[in-house]
């Protein structure tokens, strides 16, 4: 039974009355674990971007092909999802261990319905856990208990970052966080990340300027930011092909039928390697 069906009971700590991230992404996603706030900017945000939603799965097909990669080609069997989000199809342990049953997940997100939906879902698989703490505390996100047991400090890491970093603004100094955390794991430890992208000027996408100025007004938050800017997230790494682009650009499962559509330039990503 979903938690939230019928009376909308939420778990303690949640503010059913203010939207939350979390819940407005899940209720984009056709989810059943939000709020008749968060449904109510779910619209706004597709009113502002009727793509919105086909954004949020081209992104979801990202973390598959990128936590497949992580697992099968770079070698790595354990797994930070910052940001993570409320479970949907297709989670990371899920691609991760249909690649190897041995990897283990942490999710880490600031929501705290997130914790129990993914404790329920995950039925006891000691291999994975789900803890609620902000990303901007790296000494809490990896000093907690349930990480430090299922995470091996002295193996490769692969630290997911993927739809988090532009709801973080540059007083949070994310670039600084995310180097905090990749500075804690081994070599051989990777980073994937995937972020708005800000197009200003002559040539901007319309569709980041409606959807960042929708975010602000809705959330208060959304940060999109130049592919310099973006780039500066995996500095120091070793870049893995094809490099920091459009999501669907990233290790298509098959070849693109052609050139993309602007709401598929809204979002760039990549991985990258620490030596
Ligand atoms: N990673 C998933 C994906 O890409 O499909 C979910 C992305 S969702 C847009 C962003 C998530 O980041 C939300 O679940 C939100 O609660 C979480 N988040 C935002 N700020 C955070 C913070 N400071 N610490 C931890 N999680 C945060």
């Amino acid at each position: 039974m979903s938690l939230t069906s019928g009376m909308e009971w939420a778990p303690p700590g949640v503010d059913t009355a203010t939207p939350s991230i979390a819940r407005v992404h899940d209720a984009l996603l056709g989810g059943t674990e939000n709020f008749a706030v968060d449904r109510a900017v779910a619209r706004r945000l597709k009113d502002a971007v009727p793509e919105v939603v086909n954004l949020l799965w081209c992104n979801r097909a990202f973390i598959g092909r990128v936590v497949d990669f992580l697992v099968r080609e770079a070698g790595v069997r354990q797994l930070v999802d910052l940001g993570s989000g409320l479970p949907t199809i297709e989670n990371t342990h899920d691609v991760a261990q249909f690649a190897d049953p041995s990897v283990r997940v942490v999710y880490v997100d600031i929501d705290p319905m997130v914790e129990p939906h993914a404790r329920a879902l995950l039925g006891g698989d000691a291999r994975v856990a789900a803890i609620t703490a902000d990303v901007r505390d790296v000494d809490a996100v990896l000093g907690h208990p349930e990480l430090v047991r299922r995470i091996d400090f002295s193996r490769p890491v692969g630290l997911l970052a993927v739809g988090l970093l532009h709801l973080l603004p540059d007083r949070d100094d994310p670039h600084g966080l995310v180097r905090q955390y990749m500075d804690v794991f081994a070599p051989g430890s990777h980073l994937a990340a995937s972020t708005m992208l800000a197009t200003p000027g002559p040539g901007a996408n319309p569709k980041a300027t409606a959807l960042e100025a929708m975010l602000q007004a809705t959330m208060g938050t959304g940060y999109f930011r130049s592919r310099e800017e973006i780039t500066r997230f995996f500095a120091g790494l070793e870049p893995v092909e094809p490099g920091i682009v459009h999501l669907p650009e990233w290790r298509p499962d098959e070849r693109l039928p052609g050139p993309l559509d602007t709401w598929e330039e809204l979002l760039l990503g990549g991985v990258a390697r620490k030596r």
